[in-house]
């Protein structure tokens, strides 16, 4: 926890204040609004030391002439110049040729304009929502039910017995747990975060924030890549958008070729099978949203792939609710791990519990006895189990397994991360690109660039203010606020990358993980294929103005200024490299791959690490490479494999 002294505050409060000074009149600025103060816990949440300090050290060295030269605004503080140079300065930064400028800039933007569109104000309801035309919360329902599970949170020391102890509560860590408390197996789970059910939720984006995301890593080590992670009981599943697509078979085949044989067999088809029966998935669900009109009506005037999409909910809304969800579902509809595999495993008695987070498996003979953890009062618990499951997700189960001394050098490596970026559209209609169904409709268009199975789809998401302001750039605030001012007839197009190469998770010496990413050429390749993909869906559906989420700022207006043509040369020449475009993934993967040799894989084809044959993992980290489609259906049926064989193993 840092605290930021009086003079960082102040530096905090100039940056802000510079990305979002309000309008002079109805809009308030940054630190009128609280935003500020909003920033400075968002600091306080990063997980890491090191982050919190070197912007602690930023903030002491903002307002100084030392730092008016890096910022070319000569030997000047900050304080010291009028709101057009502080705006000019930032422009500058981002648009450095320096990396390291950028990633700067893109940090800053980030902290300062996220919390501008998060904070609520003195009132509770940001004037700021109000100019946008977005309702901001709609509240906790009076009606919601008394929460149906009763997770321990221990305050005191204490030690726990069980068959198999499981890391995390997330699609992985959830599907184990029903299936191994199913076949009667004692378990215990662990989950770092809290519980929270349908009367917990608002659908504001500032309470889904605190209270369901993972705090961080926000960003890939290199500043190219947002990373965005749920963290509560149900982990992901709690917080997704609900596509439920099966792994497509051609990247089943490519998974047996790892080395996992069955990922092609019956068995894997099985665990599918029962997934998407547990989770309700289905299609009499998926009305499009007016997003999904406008991306229909793309598709079909350019003669593309379109379908449905099928979702895990029953008694959606598909309305103002569904919008909302990714705070979590007010309705109960999404069918998280929560309200399926947990409510499963609890009442096949297994004992959930939350606010702990594990910190090492205990490992003697080359065998795993148990884990540790602890909780945020500082007190230690214990697991003493015949077997451990991790399922941390793909940043935090490689760094427990590093902490816990497995020394194979796959562990970490294989980061696939699904890179997606946005290109944006504003339309004569009203679109209010918050409500409807989170995701309704798709295009594999362009799921095959290189005859290998790489490439993009497309599909939208719910765009609420603060999330999608992560996927625009900032080119001064009253452009920005102009833009923003558009939200109501704006529409996504999101552009999401098969990657076929990877990063790697590292662990820093405070034991917690730093993922490196760097996008290859071949992936950024086809993510730029996809944007201009993209801007054509747009176009044809009738969009007045198209932009991307570059920082330089590429747009047109079809028929009226500029072209297809031009806006894809800028978008080129605007670049993917990091700080240049907005991208950012929701599907984190790969850092624990299965196969069947110690020297390309980090899990056998049980999914059990080589050093530790009663370690078993069983979430995103285990899949051999990226699926290409939403995972959340891959990773559960994966799980629920794992977990099914590893229970046969501990019943012989
Ligand atoms: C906003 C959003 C929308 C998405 N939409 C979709 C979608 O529509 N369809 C789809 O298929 N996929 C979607 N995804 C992706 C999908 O939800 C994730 O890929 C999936 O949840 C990952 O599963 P997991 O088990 O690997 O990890 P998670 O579900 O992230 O679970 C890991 C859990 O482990 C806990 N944990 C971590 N470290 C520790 C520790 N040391 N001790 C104890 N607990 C720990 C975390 O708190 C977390 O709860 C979305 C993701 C996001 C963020």
């Amino acid at each position: 926890m840092v605290t930021l002294d009086a003079r960082q505050r102040a530096a905090l409060a100039a940056i802000c204040d510079a990305f979002a000074p309000g309008d002079g009149a109805a809009l308030p600025s940054a630190s009128a609004l609280g935003a500020v103060d909003l920033a400075e816990a968002l600091v306080a949440g990063l997980p890491r030391a090191a982050d919190r300090g070197r912007l602690s050290t930023l903030l002491s060295l903002w307002d100084t002439r030392l730092m008016g030269l890096y910022l070319g605004t000569g030997p000047r503080r900050f304080s010291a110049l009028d709101a057009a140079t502080r705006e000019g300065a930032l422009l500058r930064l981002g648009e450095s040729a320096y990396e390291g400028r950028r990633v700067l800039f893109q940090a800053l933007r980030a902290l300062a304009m996220s919390s501008y569109f998060l904070a609520p104000g003195p009132t509770g309801s940001s004037p700021v929502w109000a100019a946008l035309g977005y309702p901001g919360p709609l509240g906790v329902r009076a009606d919601a039910p008394r929460p149906p599970l009763e997770p321990l949170s221990p305050a005191a020391d204490t030690t726990f017995d069980c068959d198999v102890v499981i890391v995390g509560s997330g699609a992985g860590g959830g599907t184990a747990a029903g299936v191994l408390a199913g076949a009667g197996l004692e378990v215990v789970v662990l989950e770092r975060g809290g519980y929270y059910d349908d009367a917990d939720f608002d659908g504001g984006e500032l309470s889904g924030l605190r209270n369901l995301y993972a705090p961080g890593p926000t960003v890939t080590a290199e500043g190219q890549v947002a990373l965005v992670a749920g963290s509560c009981l149900g982990g992901g599943t709690v917080v997704n958008w609900s596509t439920s697509l099966p792994t497509p078979p051609r990247v089943r085949a490519e998974w047996a070729e790892c080395g996992a044989k069955q990922f092609d067999q019956p068995e894997f088809s099985d665990a599918l099978r029962a997934v998407s029966r547990r989770l309700s998935v289905n299609g009499a669900h998926s009305v499009a949203s007016a997003r999904d009109a406008v991306l229909e009506r793309g598709l079909r005037a350019l003669g593309w792939h379109v379908d449905a999409l099928p979702r895990n909910v029953t008694g959606c809304d598909m309305g103002v609710d569904c919008g909302r969800c990714g705070s979590g579902c007010r309705r109960g509809a999404k069918q998280s791990v929560t309200k399926t595999w947990l409510a499963d495993a609890a009442a096949h008695g297994a004992r959930l519990v939350t606010r702990v987070d594990v910190r090492r498996i205990d490992v003697r003979d080359g065998r795993a006895l148990g884990v540790r953890a602890s909780t945020p009062g500082g007190h230690d618990v214990t697991v003493r189990a015949r077997a451990v499951v991790v399922a941390a997700g793909a940043i935090e189960t490689p760094a427990l397994l590093r902490r816990s001394g497995l020394a194979n050098p796959n562990i970490g490596r294989y980061l696939r991360l699904h890179p997606a970026t946005a290109v944006w559209g504003v339309y004569d209609e009203e679109i209010r690109p918050w409500e409807g169904g989170l995701q309704t409709r798709y295009s594999d268009e362009h799921s095959d660039l290189d005859g290998a199975g790489h490439g993009v789809i497309y599909e939208t998401g719910p765009a609420n203010p603060a999330a999608l302001q992560g996927f625009m750039n900032w080119r001064g605030a009253a452009a920005h606020l102009a833009t923003m001012k558009e939200l109501a007839h704006t529409a996504g197009v999101g552009v999401i990358t098969r990657d076929r190469d990877f990063g790697e998770v590292r662990v820093g010496r405070d034991g917690q993980p730093v993922p490196h990413y760097r996008l290859s050429r071949h992936d950024a390749g086809h993510l730029g294929a996809g944007v201009e993909g993209a801007a054509r869906i747009i176009e044809a559906a009738g969009a007045r103005r198209i932009y991307s989420s570059h920082q330089a700022g590429p747009s047109y207006e079809p028929g009226k200024r500029g072209s297809h043509e031009e806006f894809t040369a800028a978008c080129r020449s605007a670049g993917y490299g990091p700080g240049q475009c907005a991208i950012a993934a929701l599907h984190i993967m790969g850092t624990a791959r299965m196969g069947d040799s110690a020297d390309t894989s980090a899990t056998d084809p049980d999914g059990a690490v080589w050093e530790l044959p009663n370690v078993v993992v069983a979430d995103a980290s285990c899949l051999p490479t990226s699926p290409g489609v939403n995972p959340m259906i891959s990773i559960e049926a994966t799980a629920y494999m794992n977990a099914t064989r590893l229970a046969a193993r501990l019943a012989a």
